[in-house]
């Protein structure tokens, strides 16, 4: 177990509450699985509903929004902060109460940050809050949940255009980071638009995707902030060789556009035209940028073991960073997004689950937590929040966030033979068995359905002689 501060001590009520809820979360296990399953079929009919935006579940945006990687929390998120940003079409009454509820919430702080230098390793893990009234609020809410690193958008993640940032937001900004000790160098990671597509050929839209990208990293020098994770984008059906050319080029333009700011390509899970997929990907393009100071990459570890990239024992996770390294090169790695898969081990389904209660399961992140390699660097929590209220509304339950980043930091220096290990082990897979058995049925149908297609396939081309290869591998590829 980590040791604690004394500073935790003094404001240990919260900590152990947290605490007290983590071993409460395996009681209501059932209760919450029962939830899940009523949340999971909802969707599934809004799915069955929308085919339109199903058939984006494989195939990326045609404007570069992989949908396939946008977590429901996070499309409220980003409607709100639209909403908060930009000036809404809501009423001014209902807008003011909104807010204050929100100011309300904010200021509730659900667990103490712990003392870095009372953990065995200097991890500096935490999650992707809102910034919603203003990007100095994040600052806050990163604090709430006891986060010693934190990521944000900086702006609307719905539109194209966003008003400047204003002044007022920036001097806050900069006197809350320093209330609050955030180091903005090396832990705040903002996380870049879902409709940016760096990748894009269309001249007019890759001009659209430009500014939008540039004017990111002017923010991020306005705050002072170094890191900035984005998606690389979509190749449109292009070669990918060409679609990293493209994006490597952006960003050269983009670097020479500013000063300091440090472009993180954050790896994919998708097949097909997304980019960043395979590691591969992120080494062409980087070997396309000419200032390597300022790229580097954010590995997400659900899109990792989505695309086929082992993190679950120790010997695999050892492999996949030794190939990290051998491809990439570890010199590159800069942050981390923690999240748990909801779908199987090479499935390039993107489906945030909490820790411990996905494929992954606690073993990986015991394994991420103890790799030495990784001390110093932002790590991020993109796990979904959303629960049922007494209303049976959906509301964002913090405390989960608030919760994982204690479960995390107790891994460092845990024994994995331990009875404490295994207890929560057990306890976050049996939590999440209902939801893993659900997208596994899933992806065994697809992969049926894939199978008989290319037997038919198959047949009609020994049809028309020999002449063309299975066009499924480049999918799986
Ligand atoms: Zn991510």
């Amino acid at each position: 177990m980590a040791r604690r501060s004394s500073r935790q001590m003094v404001q240990s009520k919260s900590a152990t509450e947290s605490k007290s809820h983590i071993l409460e979360k395996g009681v209501s296990a059932a209760v919450n699985g029962i939830k899940a399953v009523v949340n999971a079929s909802k969707a599934e009919v809004n799915e069955r509903k929308n085919p339109k935006r199903k058939a984006t579940h494989t195939e990326p945006h045609v404007d570069g929004e992989d949908l396939d990687s946008i977590d429901p929390t996070e499309d409220k998120e980003r409607e709100e902060e639209g909403d908060q940003l930009q000036g809404t079409k809501k009423p001014a009454a209902k807008r003011r109460k909104t807010a204050s509820k929100k100011d309300a919430e904010n200021n509730m702080p659900l667990a103490a940050r712990t003392a870095i230098t009372s953990l065995k390793r200097a991890m500096y893990i935490g999650a992707h809050v809102s910034g919603a009234g203003g990007v100095q609020n994040a600052i806050q809410n990163a604090s709430n949940i006891g986060a010693n690193a934190f990521a944000l958008f900086l702006k609307s993640q719905r539109k194209w255009v966003s008003p400047p940032l204003a002044d007022e937001c920036k001097t806050q900004f900069h006197a809350m980071l320093k209330q609050h000790s955030y180091d903005s160098r090396k832990h705040i990671l903002p996380h870049g638009s879902y409709l940016v597509n760096l990748a894009q050929a269309d001249a007019e839209k890759a001009t659209q995707a430009y500014d939008s990208f540039l004017d990111d990293l002017q923010r991020c020098e306005a705050l002072g902030i170094t890191l900035y994770n984005f998606h690389p984008g979509s190749t449109g059906g292009a070669s990918m060789e060409s679609a990293c050319a493209r994006i490597a080029a952006q960003l050269n333009r983009a670097h020479k556009a500013t000063e300091s700011v440090v472009t993180l390509l954050e790896n994919m899970c998708g097949s097909g035209n997304v980019v960043g997929s395979r590691f591969e990907d992120l080494r062409d393009i980087i070997a396309l940028v000419d200032d390597k100071s300022r790229v580097g990459v954010c590995l997400d570890t659900c899109h990792a073991f989505a695309a086929g990239y082992d993190l679950r024992s120790p010997e695999a996770f050892a492999e996949t960073m030794a190939e990290f390294d051998r491809v990439v090169g570890t010199e590159y790695l800069r942050a981390l997004h923690l999240n748990d898969s909801k779908a199987p081990f090479g499935s390039h389904r993107d489906l945030h689950a909490n820790i411990g209660t996905g494929f992954l399961g606690l073993r990986a992140f015991h394994n991420i937590m103890n790799h030495e390699a990784l001390q110093g660097l932002p790590m991020v929590l993109e796990t979904p929040i959303d629960e049922k209220g007494p209303d049976g509304k959906t509301v964002e339950n913090k405390q989960i966030w608030a919760d994982e980043i204690k479960l995390l930091e107790s891994l460092i220096g845990m024994d994995v033979e331990s009875d404490g290990f295994r207890e929560k082990e057990e306890a976050l897979q049996a939590k999440g068995a209902t939801e893993r058995q659900k997208i596994q049925e899933q992806v065994d149908k697809k992969a049926e359905k894939d199978a008989k297609k290319e037997a038919k396939g198959k047949k009609k081309s020994k049809k028309k002689k020999d002449e063309d290869t299975c066009d499924s591998c480049s999918e799986n590829d």
